[in-house]
């Protein structure tokens, strides 16, 4: 099940994303060890509880990085 965040369509499965209050990234190739999320979990397959590890920030407060 997938969760809706505001940029959703452009999420893909290595899509890295930062968190807006306190530039945390989630990078999918990392995953997250604080939440014992496994390396190659996109950011659409976190847990719907998930938070900023560092700022407990919601989903809803990550913006896409984007390479270029
Ligand atoms: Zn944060």
């Amino acid at each position: 099940m997938e969760e809706r965040v505001g940029d959703h369509a452009r999420i893909g499965p290595t899509t890295r994303l930062e968190c807006k209050v306190c530039w945390h990234v989630y990078d999918p190739s990392a995953g997250d060890p604080v939440w014992q999320i496994p390396p190659g979990t996109p950011f659409t397959q976190l847990p719907a509880h998930w938070t900023c590890p560092n700022c407990s920030t919601t989903k809803d407060g990550f913006l896409v990085l984007h390479d270029d």
